[in-house]
């Protein structure tokens, strides 16, 4: 069966209530779209607001969960609060969790289960820092991190955002064959087919070519999510963006 398209935008830590109208104005200018999946991730103070105003051509996700359950863990928030707030998806192991919080693959994989025990849909997140790529241990990485960051038993409807770390807000992306050939590497590492997103520095000036790569089945996108016009751009590079 072929992999729906699917193109997810990150927020970050950025976004007000009046961005919200970002969401709005994303949806009047894309109208109803057949054959792509899009997901919008705000921060979680947006999320339930961004929930009904999304609704129903878009879906919407947290950025990051707490493995396991509610509990006394101030200033975290469970996958379960998510579902609540209105989230069907989950970012998990972004590189800005990995790298400035430390967060392990094994950690990573805790979160997942979370979010899937909530019946979310986890986006992983997997990608070589610059060292890795210079080194020339790209492909190990990324198989690595796919391999530990996955549930067992992880259903097929699960994503993968390939992230080169070095790639995430500088306006660097790998060339076409390397998306290509890393893709390839990371289906490998797959115990089911899922879908395999690329995500670093996607622009509306750059969509198109990576969405026509060989193994991309969409993008994770992060500052180029934000405003509506570049935003919907992108999702229109896809070639599966037919208007009804
Ligand atoms: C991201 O945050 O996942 C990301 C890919 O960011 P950007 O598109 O800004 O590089």
């Amino acid at each position: 069966m072929s992999r729906r398209p699917l193109i997810a935008g990150n927020w970050k830590m950025f976004g007000r209530r009046r961005d919200l109208a970002e969401i709005s104005a994303l949806k009047a200018s894309l109208g109803v779209l057949q054959g792509v999946d899009i997901v919008i991730c705000p921060p979680s103070t947006l999320l339930a607001a961004a929930a009904t105003i999304a609704a129903p051509e878009i879906l919407v996700g947290g950025q990051d969960c707490r493995v396991g359950i509610d509990g006394a863990f101030t200033g975290d928030i469970s996958a379960s609060m998510l579902a609540d707030a209105g989230a069907s998806w989950c970012i998990v192991g972004h590189s800005e969790r990995r790298q400035g919080y430390g967060e392990t693959s094994v950690l990573v994989a805790g979160k997942a289960k979370a979010a899937m025990d909530a019946g979310l849909i986890p986006i992983i997140c997997v990608g070589e820092t610059l060292e890795e790529r210079k080194a020339g241990q790209t492909v190990e990485v990324v198989s690595r991190q796919i391999r530990e960051s996955l549930p067992p038993g992880a259903p097929a409807t699960t994503v993968i955002a390939y992230e080169p770390v070095w790639a995430i807000g500088t306006g660097l992306t790998p060339t076409l064959a390397e998306i290509a050939e890393i893709h390839a590497a990371a289906r490998q590492a797959l115990p089911v087919d899922m879908r395999v997103l690329y995500g670093g520095s996607v622009k509306p000036g750059n969509a198109a070519e990576i969405f026509h790569v060989e193994g991309v089945d969409g993008a994770l996108v992060g500052g180029a999510s934000l405003k509506a016009a570049d935003f919907a751009a992108i999702i229109l590079a896809h070639p599966a963006s037919a208007r009804r």
